[in-house]
């Protein structure tokens, strides 16, 4: 059975509202088609620490995606160029595989990529819920997306983990080709924050079984507007979220028109940001040490992408 019982004929997913049928093909800005399109499942242990633990969690990479980034880190599956074939999956294959990984992560289980695949998701955690077992399901997001989508998902996800990623709503339509980015990423966390709020539930272990983490990764050349990303939460959400402040960026290939993003982070750019977490009054959340652009480049070729 489709887990789009209501969206694949005239799919309205996310905020391009393509309102194309994908029942039939492919179709649409993410090229989607109606099963789940899964570019990886694996154990992942480069999240923040209370996402992966010591073990890793057990990571579903969706291929494609509604945004298009001009540097996008992991670009290999995003832009589904052909250099890690995608698998159409239905709900239960997918699940199937899960169940498989499992074992060897945490008792978690991360959705990367999930906004042009939201109703799978649903139907994932539903399949793997029936079978018995109880693991943490983390949805990490662009942001991208309708607030009526992440509806879907209430009393589904534990923990929500998307992007902030732009400010500027002109940046965004250049750096990923997406229009309305700021307003839409902070309907779409408004959501979030009333399904789960400021709280960050934790267990036994330090991990996180339930709430939001806002994640930004700042860009080369850009840290004032990701100074605005934070003012921009701290004005329309709270300072007491948690946010994870990346500095992992890495140049996937060379990025024409944009120079300071043919290279990595300065220093002195990423205190910058970090300095002003500070100030606006954030003080729950992660930074990274300037070594993680070397750490966390995503290989989709091998079969445990991030070891
Ligand atoms: S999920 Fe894909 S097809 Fe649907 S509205 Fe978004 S980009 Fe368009």
């Amino acid at each position: 059975m489709s887990p789009y019982p209501s969206y694949n004929r005239s799919c309205r997913l996310c905020p391009h509202t393509c309102g194309v049928n994908r029942s039939v093909a492919p179709a649409g800005r993410c090229g989607s088609g109606a099963s789940c399109t899964v570019a990886s499942v694996c154990r992942h242990r480069g999240e923040e620490p209370v996402i992966s633990g010591q073990r890793g969690i057990c990571n579903v990479f969706f291929a494609r995606c509604n945004m298009q980034c001009i540097y996008c880190q992991n670009h290999e599956i995003s832009r589904n160029t052909g250099a890690v074939p995608a698998r159409e999956m239905s709900v239960e294959e997918t699940a199937e595989e899960i169940m498989r990984v499992l074992p060897s992560c945490e008792n978690r289980v991360g959705f990367v990529s999930p906004s042009h695949h939201a109703p799978c998701v649903a139907a994932i955690v539903d399949c793997i819920r029936r079978r018995g077992a109880r693991p943490v399901f983390v949805y990490n997001s662009n942001g991208y997306e309708r607030p009526e989508t992440l509806r879907l998902l209430e009393g589904k996800v534990d923990v929500y983990l998307p992007d902030f990623k732009y400010a500027d709503e002109a940046l965004a339509r250049r750096l990923s080709g997406v229009a309305g980015y700021p307003r839409a990423a902070l309907d779409a966390i408004g959501e979030m924050y009333r399904q789960k709020g400021s709280p960050l539930w934790l267990d036994d272990a330090g991990l996180a079984e339930s709430g939001l983490i806002i994640r930004h990764l700042v860009l080369p050349g850009f840290a004032e507007q990701s100074v605005e990303v934070l003012r921009t939460i701290a004005r329309e959400l709270s300072v007491s979220v948690h946010v994870s402040l990346m500095s992992q960026y890495f140049p996937p290939f060379p990025v024409e028109g944009f120079p300071s993003l043919n290279r990595t982070l300065y220093a002195e750019e990423y205190a910058r940001v970090v300095e002003a977490f500070h100030e606006l009054g954030f003080s729950r959340g992660w930074t990274q040490d300037l070594e993680s652009s070397q750490r966390f480049r995503p290989h989709f070729h091998l079969p445990v992408s991030f070891g």
